[in-house]
């Protein structure tokens, strides 16, 4: 392999960086990256909870995450992904179980039957969500600026089709709601996802905490490479002068020819000289919150709900050896409004919900719970349209970055794969 003489550090430790570092050595160069926190991972990362770690919130994912996936079988941290082969969600309500699936596996027939198996909707209904699927399929950049919530019903799609269908696959995918997803980035995610995979699709989840997933094989990798990892060292300023960008870290002050910025915007304002006058940022939250039952409450991996304010649950049941705690997520997007509210509130609200829907006995114990903030979940930015310019030595990779697609960890990577593309030789 050629080796590039250039010393580069990247800023930021979550899925951009650590893509970045990965296509940046496969092209000959050494790396340094740094993170502020103690573990990798970012908005994908944990925390840290009686010796435990915990996901900030379940990641949830599709085998169409292509370079997502190639870039964890390039980390050989490939071993605790589950990847759904076929499409399957139970979707809850009012007690009673639903089915999205297909036996069929070949697309576009697993899509056409897992609709027509779901018989939570009329069937015509159901004809008429597979119509608009179709007709989103040939949709190339729609002209007007329409949310994703009037084009649906401009296209026959009425309440019960929006709460049904469109919302439990949408809300969580964009972390929004569908009155506030523009057209355009459905028409694209639709699309990437989906209809030009064309492929079979199946929920796809980790295992274990995903930091945990990556630690030790990114070590390795980044030792094997002669790059480096700084983790706990928040960049605190950059300094250019005499060609040359200077790091101001906690512990160390390096100079480097050039910087990758693979933070969140905030930051990438603050350091690499964005203008925030410029720029209009939009972020959205998620609240995740774990309760640790004395007894299995749910077989399934996870099930999504219609007409209750649970979402999406998961369970981890299946893998965990000992199993004398069973935990159930509830994951909350685009939860705005639910940020305001005390974690007291929230927990006590939340687990009565559960219970009741559940038809959890009060013979099984709450071992405990953990509430998990996100506030800033999800960002976007308009202002500017090329972040990155050739003549520049400073660059910005991130979710954020990809205007026209969702904050999803495939988007991250893809700011990564673009940027390294064009601007590395
Ligand atoms: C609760 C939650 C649930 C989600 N669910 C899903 C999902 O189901 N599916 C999906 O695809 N996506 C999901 N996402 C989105 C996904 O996590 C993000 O799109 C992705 O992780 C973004 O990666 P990134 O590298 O672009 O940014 P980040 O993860 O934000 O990484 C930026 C990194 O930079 C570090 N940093 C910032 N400033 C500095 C500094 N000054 N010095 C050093 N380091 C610094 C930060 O600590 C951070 O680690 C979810 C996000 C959240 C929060």
């Amino acid at each position: 392999m050629k080796t590039n003489k250039e010393k580069i550090a990247i800023i930021g430790g979550g899925i951009s960086g650590i893509a970045t570092s990965v296509y940046l050595i496969e092209k000959g160069y050494k790396v340094d990256i740094y993170e502020s926190k103690k573990n990798l991972g970012g908005r994908a990362g944990s925390i840290n909870k009686d010796e435990k770690s915990i996901d900030i919130g379940q990641h949830i994912f599709l085998p169409s995450y292509k370079n997502f996936i190639e870039i964890l079988e390039k980390l050989s941290s490939t071993k605790y992904l589950s990847i759904g082969k076929k499409l399957k969600i139970v979707v809850q309500e009012n007690s009673k179980k639903y089915h999205l699936k297909s036996k069929v596996s070949i697309y576009p027939l697993n899509l056409i039957f897992s609709v027509l198996s779901y018989k939570n909707l009329k069937f015509y209904e159901r004809l008429k969500i597979i119509f608009a699927l179709y007709k989103l399929s040939k949709l190339d950049n729609h002209k007007s600026k329409i949310s994703l919530e009037s084009w649906l019903k401009k296209n026959n799609q009425n309440n019960e089709m929006i709460k049904k269908f469109w919302e439990i696959i949408c809300i969580p995918a964009f972390n929004s709601k569908l009155n506030k997803i523009p057209i355009n980035h459905a028409i694209n995610l639709f699309k990437t996802m989906i209809f030009n995979y064309k492929k079979n699709i199946g929920i796809c989840f980790f295992k274990k905490p995903f930091s945990e997933i990556l630690s030790e094989n990114y070590r390795n990798y980044i030792k094997k490479n002669n790059s480096n990892l700084f983790l706990g060292e928040k960049i605190v300023n950059i300094h250019y002068s005499k060609k040359k960008y200077l790091l101001e870290g906690k512990n160390q002050n390096l100079k480097y020819d050039k910087v990758i910025l693979a933070t969140n915007i905030s930051n990438a304002i603050n350091l690499g000289g964005l203008n925030s006058k410029k720029i209009k940022l939009s972020t959205n939250g998620i609240i995740n919150i774990y309760f640790w039952f004395d007894k299995k409450v749910i077989d399934e991996d996870f099930i999504s709900f219609s007409n209750s304010k649970l979402e999406w649950i998961f369970s981890d049941n299946k893998f965990r050896s000992k199993n004398k705690e069973f935990r159930i997520v509830i994951s909350l997007s685009a939860a705005g409004n639910l940020i305001k509210l005390s974690n007291e509130k929230l927990i006590s609200d939340y687990e009565k919900t559960l219970r009741k829907e559940l038809n959890i006995s009060q013979k099984t114990k709450t071992i405990k719970s953990l509430l998990i903030r996100s506030p800033k979940a999800t960002q976007t930015q308009t202002g500017y349209n090329d972040l990155n310019q050739k003549n520049k030595k400073m660059y910005y990779v991130g979710d954020w970055t990809i205007k026209d697609l969702p904050n999803t960890m495939e988007t991250a990577v893809l700011s990564s794969k673009k940027l390294v593309e064009k601007y590395f030789k």
